[in-house]
């Protein structure tokens, strides 16, 4: 272990997986090592579990389904309150572990945590809130009843863009339902969910209502299918890239799971002429380089209208311009590493093509050591490249000029995926027109951050389907017990 990760603080610092209640080792006692994406050093060792732990973990997570479901939801309610004060009473520790294993900076970690615990905050108030419904009958001798119930076991595989909110929208949601729930972290950044599982224990959550699976890259396809198929498992929900939602999607439909996949997006940024601009770069800015362009809805393809594109392209070089690279854990920094050497590498690959197809580097442009990349603005920017078709995930802020409300919304529908979309207009008209056009699953006029617990978050299209957070969240973990009374 480097220096760094001894300075944090050990209580949440897990470096054995989580199953019922127990931390424990893999049974073939083979272990991966977590990397700091800023200095390529090994942070921490987790086991890598085998495939018949993973299969017992969800053998155990069903026997605690029949304990928890029968817990009042109130009470479910103050356990998952007590995690919620836990994690802000952790927050900078939990912070600092996201900085080291996902890179981002301290700033962005401490949001990220302040953000899953208010995923956790809400459903604990939504715990008690469980209703059913008494519908009208044709008959006056029967009686019809919905109860809403929960699921069972879930099983949940996340990412590591938001190693520890990411999981904290799925769990509060299913712990809140009555579920239990099965958890395997992306091999990237696992010691952010044992941390959760952590604290998740010392709130009083039960053995074996949440469980989280350490498991290596090689086994990531073997434990995926096992998940998706087995017969104790109620539902999958992912997030991660639209080329394993597929694989995931067509394991679930042998095993006929419910699902919720919360797949890749290419966002547009619309810049119309009414826009204020100030306001436009400073979204864009939120919204672009956030973890340093690796969100799913970060701005993807930045539309400007030809009559504001100069000014608002030299506004936008000056502002990246000065934005520092560095390490997350230096509080000069703005833009952290990329999560490996890989994604680096596709980075580099993007601009190559849109150079040769034409686009121009106006700010930026270079790769710094291994997993470093400076913020860049590229100009001119066309359909046949394939930094305008592709999730860039990345740094890299890419310009396209339209002239027509038309073109733009053609354009930025022009897109399998539909997960956000942003534009800036202050012509009330405009505002509504757009909006209805676009056709993706969320929508930010004149501003760029959008998720909040308070608010549907989910896709269309390649983007996938279902919700996190909100009121509706809550039902992505319950079914409708219909039942007909005879009286
Ligand atoms: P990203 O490119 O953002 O890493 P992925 O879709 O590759 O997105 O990964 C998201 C999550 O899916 C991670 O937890 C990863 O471990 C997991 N994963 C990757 N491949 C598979 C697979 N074949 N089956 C199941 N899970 C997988």
């Amino acid at each position: 272990m480097t220096q760094n990760i001894r300075s944090l603080s050990t209580y949440i610092l897990m470096n054995k997986a989580f199953i019922n209640g127990k931390w424990i080792d893999s049974l073939e006692n083979k272990s991966f090592g977590i990397l700091n994406p800023a200095s390529q050093k090994v942070i921490g060792n987790v086991p890598d579990l085998t495939i018949e732990q993973v299969n017992s973990s969800i053998l155990l997570a069903h026997d605690s389904f029949d304990k928890w479901k029968k817990i009042s939801g109130k009470e479910r309610g103050h356990i998952l309150r007590k995690w919620f004060d836990l994690m802000i009473k952790n927050k900078e520790a939990l912070a600092a572990l996201i900085t080291q294993e996902n890179g981002k900076t301290m700033k962005e970690s401490l949001t990220e945590i302040e953000l899953g615990a208010s995923y956790i905050e809400w459903f604990s108030g939504e715990a008690p809130r469980i209703n059913g419904d008494i519908l009208t009958s044709p008959k006056r001798e029967k009686q019809l009843l919905v109860f809403k119930e929960p699921l069972g076991v879930c099983a949940f595989i996340t990412p590591w863009n938001f190693p520890s909110a990411m999981i904290a929208r799925k769990v509060g949601p299913a712990l809140a339902a009555g579920c239990t729930c099965v958890l395997k972290p992306s091999e990237e950044t696992p010691l952010s969910a044992l941390a959760l599982a952590k604290l998740s224990q010392e709130a009083g959550l039960p053995p074996g209502v949440f469980n989280v699976l350490t498991c290596s890259t090689k086994s990531n396809s073997d434990v995926g299918k096992l998940l998706c198929t087995h017969p104790l498992i109620s539902k999958i929900s992912f997030t991660g890239s639209t080329k394993i939602g597929k694989i995931l999607l067509s394991h679930c439909s042998q095993g006929i799971k419910k699902t919720s996949m919360e797949l890749g997006g290419n966002a547009p940024f619309i810049i119309f002429p009414s826009a204020d601009l100030k306001k436009a770069l400073s979204g864009l800015i939120a919204s672009k380089f956030r973890c340093s362009g690796q969100t799913c809805v970060c701005a993807n393809r930045i539309l400007v209208h030809a009559d504001i594109y100069d000014e608002f392209a030299r506004l936008l070089k000056e502002e990246v311009g000065d934005m520092p690279v560095g390490p997350g854990n230096d509080p000069a920094t703005d833009i952290g590493p990329l999560i490996n050497k890989a994604a680096a590498d596709n980075i580099e690959a993007l601009l190559e093509d849109s150079v040769l197809k034409g686009a121009k580097v106006s700010a930026g442009g270079k790769r710094l050591g291994e997993t470093f990349f400076e913020p860049t603005v590229l100009q001119h920017v066309t359909p046949d490249m394939r930094i305008y078709q592709e999730e860039i995930f990345g740094p890299v802020a890419s310009l396209i000029k339209f002239s027509t409300e038309e073109e733009a919304v053609e354009i930025a529908n022009s897109t399998p995926f539909g997960l956000a979309s942003y534009f800036y207009s202050r012509d009330v008209e405009q505002i509504w027109r757009v909006k209805s056009s676009l056709h993706f699953g969320m929508v930010g006029i004149n501003e760029g951050i959008i998720t909040t617990a308070e608010a549907p978050f989910g896709g269309v299209k390649y983007s996938g389907f279902g919700y996190e957070g909100s009121k509706y969240g809550i039902e992505e973990y319950l079914h409708k017990k219909y039942v007909c009374w005879s009286v």
